[in-house]
């Protein structure tokens, strides 16, 4: 395999190193810890099993973290009532409502909901906005997490030609934006692409996200690109895949990103970076 691999789960310790330390020296300092609200609709396994972890980073961490685990059948009012208690609660710097979230409630309006500078997932429009005319703010965790992946390969980025497999509002459009501010040339590609192959061929970066096992080819890949597989995809005998073939694709790459310990660790350590600056940003 020539390629080298991308430890994400290396440097996502690292990023977390680093929030420790920052709350550390609030602590030393008097001030108040970081608090995150984790709010959780239904009892979806996987989420769950996000949440968890998300849950035991805060507490590894020194962030304070709130649970709220609301029942399946909980009406949209409801869950809109308590974002508006959270927004308001002093004690409260980020607020994370896990997805998917049961098919009777719009998660555009949950999203919305959230006060911008809480929304430590980077999702509300607000702040995608800030990212798309260069001013970011609170960053989307995932495509975040890729741009520290990238960036641990010492690669100059600017001018590169980068190919997304997926245009989704949480991974493939947000990282699209990063990717751009980053100077990347960048396309973005999805279910209607006409010739995925093609593009993914000319890409001295991919980005796949789309969510289906084995979609990108080792063959399609430029020898000496760069490939960040962002898909989780659970096969029917139990083992965790992403969306490249990676042993075909590691033949060509000149780094590449591991299924599992790739981009999930950073995506978690990315959400505790952006509660952290949260707290930051509130100057108290
Ligand atoms: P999504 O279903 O919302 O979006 C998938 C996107 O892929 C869509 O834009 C769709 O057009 C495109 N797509 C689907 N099939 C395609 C095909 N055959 N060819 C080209 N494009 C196709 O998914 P999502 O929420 O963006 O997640 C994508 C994947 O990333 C999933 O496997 C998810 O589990 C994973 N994910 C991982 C992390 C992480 O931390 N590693 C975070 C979020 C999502």
């Amino acid at each position: 395999m020539p390629a080298q691999l991308i430890d994400g789960k290396a440097i996502a310790q690292s990023v977390r190193q680093s929030v420790l330390e920052e709350v550390q020296s609030m602590a030393a300092a008097g001030r108040r810890a970081p608090g995150l609200a984790v709010v959780q609709v239904g009892e979806d396994p996987a989420s769950s099993v996000y949440v968890g972890s998300k849950r035991r980073a805060c507490k590894e961490l020194g962030i304070v973290s709130a649970s709220h685990d609301l029942a399946a059948d909980t009406p949209e009012s409801t869950l809109l009532a308590l974002i508006d208690s959270l927004n308001a609660d002093p004690s409260v710097d980020g607020i994370l409502v896990q997805l998917p979230l049961p098919a009777h409630i719009d998660p555009e309006k949950v999203i919305e909901r959230i006060d911008p500078a809480k929304d430590v997932d980077g999702f509300h429009p607000y702040n995608i906005g800030r990212l798309t005319v260069r001013m970011p703010t609170l960053r989307p965790c995932t495509p975040w997490g890729v741009m520290r992946l990238l960036e641990s390969t010492g690669q100059n980025i600017k001018g590169l030609d980068a190919v997304i497999v997926g245009a989704s509002n949480i991974v493939g459009r947000p990282m699209a934006l990063e990717l751009l501010l980053a100077g990347a040339t960048v396309t973005v590609t999805h279910r209607f692409t006409r010739d995925i192959a093609a593009h993914v061929g000319r890409a001295d970066i991919v980005v796949a996200a789309a969510g289906k096992p084995g979609l990108v080819k080792g063959e399609w890949v430029k020898p000496g690109a760069i490939v960040i597989d962002v898909g989780i995809n659970r096969l029917a005998d139990g083992r965790l895949v992403g969306d490249v073939e990676f042993d075909a694709a590691a033949e060509r790459a000149a780094f590449i990103t591991p299924v599992p310990g790739g981009v999930g660790p950073m995506t978690i350590a990315m959400l505790m970076d952006n509660t952290l600056r949260a707290r930051l940003a509130r100057g108290d």
